[in-house]
């Protein structure tokens, strides 16, 4: 349960599902096309859980997941919310104080959130301050520079107050300036997938050296039209696969847990 194929996590925790677009990023969102087909074929009577009755716009909460984390007993890089977005206006606060209420909970696991309502993370982050979630990241998905213009002055507030910030440039749409913003860690990438979008290797080379080498982590590049996920097919110079550090408490430097 949880396990993911998402190269630089270690397993998704999706306590809640459904979401609508926020950005040009969306357009082919990889959540909203499994959710739609899950949807159409419980309706057709097929045995599929019963969180597809609903569509994928609506936004739900599922009580039953929230102590998963509780369950890997092992320390976990663990991506929240891979299928929809942890600050949409349709998540109710009360769901956020559980959520959060777990991260601090569990705390021998690394949390990292991605958002495209920077406004709504930052309000919330800087409320709550990092004192109870020191293993916790806060990021922002990033695909244009509208995307960039409207998330770095949010990142800057976060980052000012203490939390440790992610840039995900996935889907890279075009050519983007953060504005000399570095955070602490960089996921950048193509699309993939059906009617995927071009992507300059030099949006990513730029990326990369304007912002002054953070950790970084590119997932997948476009090469002569292709998506490719193997970094040793990487030019050298953006071949850069440096995984997150686990900061869960109680977690010794070999990433095993200390008894
Ligand atoms: S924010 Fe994420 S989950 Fe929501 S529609 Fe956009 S890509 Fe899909």
């Amino acid at each position: 349960m949880g396990d993911t194929g998402i190269a630089w996590a270690d397993k998704v925790w999706n306590p809640i599902v459904g979401c609508t677009p926020a950005g040009e990023g969306c357009r082919n969102c990889y959540a909203k096309r499994l959710h739609d087909q899950r949807h159409k074929a419980y309706h057709e009577g097929k045995r599929i859980p019963e969180q597809y009755r609903k569509p994928f716009e609506t936004v739900q909460l599922l009580p039953e997941r929230l102590d998963d984390p509780a369950r890997w007993r092992k320390p976990q890089l663990v991506f929240v919310n891979s299928v929809s977005d942890l600050f949409h206006p349709d998540v109710k606060l009360d769901w956020l104080i559980r959520i959060f209420s777990v991260m601090a909970r569990c705390e021998r696991h690394t949390y990292v959130i991605l958002t495209k309502r920077s406004t709504a993370m930052a309000r919330l982050g800087c409320r709550w301050g990092t004192k109870r979630w020191r293993n916790v990241y806060l990021g922002v998905s990033i695909c244009t520079q509208a995307d960039a213009d409207a998330a770095v002055p949010e990142l800057r507030k976060l980052r000012d107050a203490g939390w440790k910030t992610v840039v995900s440039c996935e889907p890279l749409l075009e050519s983007v300036d953060l504005g000399g913003f570095r955070p602490t860690w960089f996921v950048l990438g193509c699309e993939s997938g059906a009617n995927r979008r071009p992507c300059k290797l030099c949006w990513i080379e730029m990326l990369v050296t304007c912002n002054g080498y953070p950790k970084t982590f590119v997932k997948q590049l476009d090469l002569d039209g292709k998506c490719v996920t193997d970094p040793a097919k990487f030019p050298s110079n953006v071949r850069f696969r440096e995984r997150l550090e686990l900061l869960g408490l109680g977690v010794d430097v070999r990433g095993g847990e200390v008894k």
